[in-house]
């Protein structure tokens, strides 16, 4: 099973009441391991993550969110589903893309970790 790019950072705030959505492709994978079985508990992101256009979208890929976003069993048992909001902030293949979306989402600076 592939792992998330290295260079990927979560944004770890404290979790809201909003629920954490995952698109058609990311469906039914947890957002800390990628594991693919064993759902065991709803993620919640934060407020900040469930915001404007960033409401309801894939904590994974950012992609349109289709369904609820689950920690798999082993990340809830090493309570991975409390080291806070799991939303991946720094997403873009390329670095023109994370140019263009830090210009993009400048004001959300607190949430952008410097690479
Ligand atoms: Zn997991
Ligand atoms: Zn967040
Ligand atoms: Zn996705």
């Amino acid at each position: 099973m592939a792992k998330h790019h290295p260079d990927l950072v979560m944004c770890r705030k404290q979790p809201g009441v909003a629920i954490g959505r995952l698109c058609e492709k990311c469906d039914g994978k947890c957002p800390i391991c990628d594991s693919f079985v064993n759902p065991a508990t709803i993620v919640h992101v934060c407020d900040e993550c469930n915001y404007g256009s960033f409401e309801g979208r894939c904590v994974v890929c950012g992609g349109v969110g289709v369904t609820d976003a689950y920690y798999c069993k082993e990340c809830f048992k090493l309570g991975k589903d409390r080291d806070g909001c799991p939303k991946i902030v720094n997403l873009g293949s390329t670095k023109t893309d994370l140019f263009y979306e830090r210009k993009k989402y400048g004001f959300k600076k607190r949430c952008v970790v410097e690479i």
